[in-house]
């Protein structure tokens, strides 16, 4: 009987011993594996991981949702060509959300004509507008702006903008969409 339990005990012990290797060896392995990436690879997977968190749209549903420069823009930080966009020079009077989940991000009030060719605002509606992340692509070192509630590429922000803040949100138009406020249609 003693035999037969220091046995089952050895069985025990040598099948902890195996699995907590196999445990070991995976847990190892992935740091190394990450590692031996491309770091601009890394920060993109990442990037669409965050993305994945607060959206439950799948790429598919994106693409289908979005135009092709819609796309390339909220999906995958593209920036369209200056001059080029449906608002760098609109002059609506309304606010201006996210062309993916209609979060309110600019209004019309703080929209001002920076020369640049894209749709520039000296800041958000509310807090609850953007998020702003490090951008370190393209050999720069730029500050991003994406919408708070899906994540959507929006373009970047910039210490050179008028009074009162002295910021410069230059934004994709293809990341934007305009809706006219009530007084305005009223006129
Ligand atoms: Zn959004």
């Amino acid at each position: 009987m003693g035999a037969m339990r220091i046995a089952v005990l050895a069985a025990c012990a040598v099948t902890l011993q195996i699995w907590g290797t196999a445990c070991d060896r995976r847990t190892c392995q992935r740091p190394e594996s990450e590692s031996q990436r491309q770091p601009e690879s890394a920060s993109v997977e990442r990037e669409r991981e965050e993305m994945g968190k607060r959206t439950t749209k799948t790429d598919a549903e994106r693409k289908k949702q979005l135009t092709p420069e819609q796309y390339h823009v909220t999906c995958q930080s593209g920036t369209e060509a200056p001059f080029t966009g449906e608002y760098w020079n609109f002059k609506g009077k309304g606010v201006y959300v996210c062309v993916r989940c209609g979060n309110a991000l600019f209004g019309s009030d703080t929209k001002f004509d920076s020369g640049t060719g894209w749709p520039s605002y000296f800041k958000p509606v509310s807090a609850d507008s953007v998020e702003e992340r490090p951008d370190n692509s393209h050999g720069m070192k730029r500050t991003e702006v994406a919408c708070r509630k899906c994540g959507a590429h929006l373009g970047h922000v910039f210490e050179d903008g008028p009074k009162p803040t002295g910021l410069r949100y230059c934004i994709n138009s293809a990341a934007l969409d305009f809706k006219e406020s009530a007084e305005s249609k009223a006129e």
